[in-house]
């Protein structure tokens, strides 16, 4: 097998075919009989994933403890299915979400409902599938979920999203940056003190916990553990001022993954751990009863799981300048490059022994010259019309962001990993596609 593969997760391999497998399936057949391009799922990989989470919330936390998928991550029915069985919780941030949770038999009150402009009808809707948290960002939301929990005669489990003031990407507590944002409340100018106070004059609004969320791609346990002292911190101010101690702390999502090999691997386990030690000696600092903790991962539950498969078009070697190679997907499956200049890794799927010295930048099929799948990435000089590409990495912010500009169709989703391999999103049509003009 060749030595330039460095597998950046566990569930990849190459066959005696020089095919690449995604958790031991060879992807060439499968792009063969679901068409590209295609989206693969290792379910394995993301049972993998919850458990591990559980496991270690259960020894760092407490058995009180919950892991929330952040279900924005990528949303579709097979997934609340996954969840449900592996005793997961989930976060929605739409009634599109609640919805899809709810067809796949999801128990709602364990759904926890952010977003930070839920309208009236999103609360109704909500409060109608027996949501069971709702993470408020704002006053005028918590004045309209106490309005819709009085015309149904229930009292509503609130949490507060509060901004704590940090900044992932300099490990630092600042008084401003991270304050300045669209989402939540503020520790730092009273903000988050006076959302309190209203919470708990709101009759038909139950406050239950604090929230908060500081980013995304978080590869170091020092920001979780900087975020979990501030939040701790105002816990115990708060409760000194208003006599008021929350049951959950929800501490939020955004443990780093692996794009390529440059990104390092987090150890969830032991940074989980490492949290739950320091909730420990904080509580007991701060005479505080230890809260029960929430964890939301998207990202890092599935992203790795999954793979996207496409077929190459043309090779267009412009001389001097650079080779373009086409591919039959782009923005619409994956938004994140246009959106973000996210790297990625590309391997040549079904020619996985050739030597890779063509540096060539990968398009997409879309009509807009930022639709550039990766840039300087190495394949075979045997590169041409009909080979197959594999992106890997793509099992997070790909489906849930796929949009059908150019009235490209959205790719199925195909998951393998647990027995025979099954389609859980298929491929949608020309006629799913016109299906709503009149
Ligand atoms: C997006 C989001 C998450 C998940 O973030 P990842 O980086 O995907 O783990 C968790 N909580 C909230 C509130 C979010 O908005």
């Amino acid at each position: 097998m060749n030595t330039q593969n460095d597998w950046i997760c566990p569930n990849l391999s190459a066959n005696e075919r020089n095919h690449l497998c995604l958790a031991g399936e060879d992807v060439a057949d499968l792009a063969k009989r679901y068409g590209t391009p295609l989206y693969l799922m290792d379910e394995a990989r993301i049972r993998n994933r919850a458990q591990t989470y559980r496991t270690a919330a259960e020894q760092a936390f407490g058995s009180d403890s919950r892991i929330l998928y952040a279900s924005k991550a990528a949303s579709f029915k097979r997934l609340y299915e996954i969840m449900r069985d592996e005793g997961i919780g989930v976060d929605v941030v739409s009634c599109g979400e609640i919805a899809t949770a709810c067809l796949a038999g999801y128990p709602m009150g364990n759904a926890f409902f952010h977003s930070n402009n839920k309208t009236d009808a999103d609360i109704a809707y909500a409060m109608d599938r027996g949501v069971g948290f709702f993470v408020a960002d704002n006053a005028e939301e918590l004045y309209a979920i106490d309005s819709e929990a009085e015309q149904r005669q229930i009292k509503q489990k609130v949490l507060l999203r509060l901004t704590p003031g940090i900044d992932p990407h300099t490990y630092e507590a600042v008084s401003t940056g991270k304050v300045d944002s669209k989402f939540g409340f503020a520790t730092q100018t009273g903000q988050a003190d006076a959302a309190i106070m209203l919470a708990l004059s709101l009759p038909h609004v139950q406050l239950v916990g604090y929230h908060c969320h500081i980013g995304s791609q978080v590869f170091d346990a020092t920001v979780y553990l900087q975020t979990l002292e501030v939040m701790l911190r105002y816990t115990a101010t708060v409760k000194k001022k208003l006599g008021f101690e929350p049951k959950l702390l929800d501490i939020g999502g955004g443990f780093g993954v692996r794009y390529t090999s440059n990104d390092p691997e987090v150890d969830i386990a032991a940074n989980i751990a490492a949290i739950g030690r320091r909730l420990d000696q904080l509580c007991s600092e701060l005479k505080l009863t230890k809260p029960e903790i929430c964890m939301e991962p998207g990202r890092s539950m599935v992203a790795d799981a999954g793979m996207t498969i496409y077929t190459v078009g043309s090779v267009k070697d412009i001389p001097g300048y650079r080779t373009y190679v086409s591919v039959d997907g782009g923005m619409t499956d994956n938004a994140r490059v246009a959106l973000y200049g996210a790297s990625y890794t590309v391997l040549p799927a079904d020619k996985m022994n050739e030597d890779r010295t063509l540096t060539v930048t990968v398009a997409g099929r879309c009509c807009e010259s930022g639709d550039i799948l990766q840039r300087n990435v190495l394949l075979p000089q045997s590169v041409r019309r009909g080979d197959l590409l594999a992106m890997l990495t793509t099992g997070a912010y790909h489906y849930s962001m796929a949009s059908n500009y150019n009235r490209i169709p959205r790719p199925p989703i195909v998951m393998v990993g647990c027995g025979a391999p099954y389609l859980a999103v298929r491929r949608e049509t020309y006629d799913d596609l016109t299906a709503l003009d009149q």
